[in-house]
């Protein structure tokens, strides 16, 4: 407690924005806007939230358990306390989102009729898959297979792999990730939303195509083979279908058998990505031909996102609206670790963004004049089972998309102190940037680009989904560099959490947690967001952002 107190005594946070404020800029907090961070940003309201939410009393929060109700009951409670209005379905405080699981019950072997001979491919070795429909079966009946590089359709990068050529009921092969090789194509390393394997599914069904096999590289997919096997291997989660194209089966293949299988079609693998590697690529066909049929056990739940409003002042820009989101759920009761422990608490996971995402609130309910634009908290179910609540709001979202100005998203929080770095997630794409770094830098530190861009982080939390339907977003992650601690302190840590802590049951509060640092993070996404809904202009993403796109389309309706 002596040293929380020490290094909170030590901010220099509070001198840094007090002398930033004599010289009017455009990312300037008024001073009063300060202080009612001050006194709601505290380590009490971050540290209460967790407490709770993290308890063995909420049973992990697993997505429609008892612990999940209690969790959606809570964060609507404290809502509605600080004076915002029920967010969600029918004038109530949620939006109820379904969740559909399927097992495919997959055959031992997937065999390939080819003109040099016939293929099988051995379950889990050589292959796996999940089922593209919910229905109690999925088959593919004697379709042929066709090559289509990346299976990328990107107009801004020029890009398009598919060159008109029907695909309709056909299995495709592809690559994973996205072109890496050349810096102006497709951000280089980083791997965009076209590099991602739910893009090439989605797509593979927008062109009416019968099923998927992704070949897998450890290199395009940033993990080994194993992880493939293990995340595919069980039950998979979705929302429920609404009518639009799916394809009957989501595969992948090792190297090794894709190798073999492009082999027996006609086919040398090598040959196929270097030909991929081109814009004048255009899909081969190849001399093979499968069926596959298999059943599905299809489970059905039910959750719900939290939202709630606090309507904007102004009397224009109040249709408008900042979302600030942290997903609730966790993975409830599981199997135990090597302590016997079976509850998957989800401290960091995600009670800490919710805990900001309620400072937040605090601070923004308490401010003197509500700020231009209405803000909405929301709370999103599902996401450790696939952005599935965020997911849900996107496709039925309770402002439009044009209308929302910004998303910015906490999935983890900080509780080893303050730092001089503060990542955020989704850095380069879009002019909350510029917003972002004059706050951090108020603070004294630097705001840093996704240390693992490879890896694909904006993906992989729900500020995704606000960015799919032309949000700007931003998902603040810890920094690494910590204030007091050796040079590599921080990122061995964040190692030893990643290897010991992530998605185990010991992802637990203690009393060895701070909050002086994540003060520090919640008050830059409090002020960002404060920023954003008095602005004249809403954000908007960088010249020839894979989502500019959406934006635009947004921005017309
Ligand atoms: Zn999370």
């Amino acid at each position: 407690m002596t040293i929380k107190i020490l290094s909170r005594a030590l901010s220099l946070a509070s001198t840094l924005f007090v002398c930033a404020a004599a010289v009017a800029g455009p990312f300037d907090i008024p001073a009063n806007v300060q202080t009612v961070a001050k006194a709601q940003i505290t380590a009490g309201a971050l540290e209460a939230p967790i407490r709770f939410l993290a308890s063995d009393a909420l049973e992990g929060r697993g997505p429609a358990t008892r612990g999940d109700a209690l969790a959606r009951l809570y964060l609507a409670a404290e809502l509605q306390s600080l004076g915002y209005l029920p967010g969600g379905e029918k004038g109530g405080w949620e939006q109820t989102v379904d969740v559909v699981g399927t097992t495919a019950q997959l055959p031992a072997a997937w065999s390939f009729a080819g003109k040099n001979g016939k293929v099988d491919l051995k379950l889990s070795d050589d292959y796996i898959a999940g089922s593209g429909v919910q229905t109690p079966g999925a088959a593919i009946n004697d379709a042929a297979l066709v090559f289509v590089g990346y299976g990328i359709e990107a107009p801004e990068y020029k890009w398009d792999d598919f060159k008109g050529v029907d695909v309709k009921g056909k299995v495709l092969v592809m690559l994973n990730n996205d072109p890496d090789w050349d810096p102006k194509l497709f951000a280089g390393k980083t791997r965009l939303y076209y590099g991602r394997w739910v893009y090439k599914y989605e797509s593979a069904a927008r062109h009416g195509a019968a099923g998927v096999i992704i070949v897998h590289t450890t290199a395009s997919a940033g993990y080994p083979w194993q992880v493939v096997q293990s995340s595919w291997g069980g039950e998979q989660f979705e929302l429920p279908a609404e009518g639009e194209p799916r394809i009957q089966l989501k595969g992948w293949a090792t190297e090794d058998a894709a190798r073999r299988l492009v082999k027996a079609g006609g086919q040398d693998l090598d040959k196929l990505i270097a030909a991929a590697k081109s814009r004048s690529f255009k899909p081969v066909p190849l001399a093979l031909r499968t069926s596959i049929s298999f059943d599905n056990k299809v489970s059905r739940v039910r959750t719900a996102n939290v939202a709630g409003v606090l309507p904007g002042s102004d009397p224009k820009l109040r249709e408008q609206v900042v979302i600030y989101s942290a997903h609730h759920d966790h993975f409830g009761i599981g199997e135990p670790d090597e302590t016997g422990d079976t509850i998957y608490n989800g401290a960091e996971d995600n009670a800490s963004g919710c805990a900001q995402v309620l400072a937040i609130a605090r601070a923004m309910a308490a401010l003197p004049e509500r700020p231009r634009r209405s803000i909405l908290m929301l709370f999103v179910a599902g996401e450790e089972q696939g952005l599935l609540g965020s997911r849900y709001y996107s496709l039925h979202p309770t402002f439009a998309p044009g209308k929302i100005a910004a998303n910015i998203n906490y999935d983890g929080g900080d509780y080893r102190g303050r730092t001089l770095d503060l990542t955020a997630i989704g850095y380069g794409k879009s002019s909350l940037d510029g917003i972002a770094r004059a706050l951090v830098e108020k603070q004294g530190r630097t705001l840093v680009p996704d240390q693992f861009p490879d890896r694909g982080y904006f993906y992989r939390s729900d500020q995704f989904n606000f960015a799919k339907i032309g949000v700007p977003a931003l998902y603040f992650d810890n920094g690494t560099n910590y204030l007091g601690k050796p040079a590599g302190w921080g990122r061995e840590r964040a190692e030893q959490w990643e290897e010991h802590v992530y998605h185990q049951p010991s992802d637990e509060i203690d009393d060895t947690w701070v909050f002086d640092g994540m003060i520090e993070d919640a008050s830059v996404g409090f002020y960002a967001g404060w920023l954003v809904a008095q602005a004249d202009a809403m954000p908007t993403w960088n010249p020839g952002d894979e989502f500019e796109a959406a934006r635009k389309k947004a921005l017309a309706h």
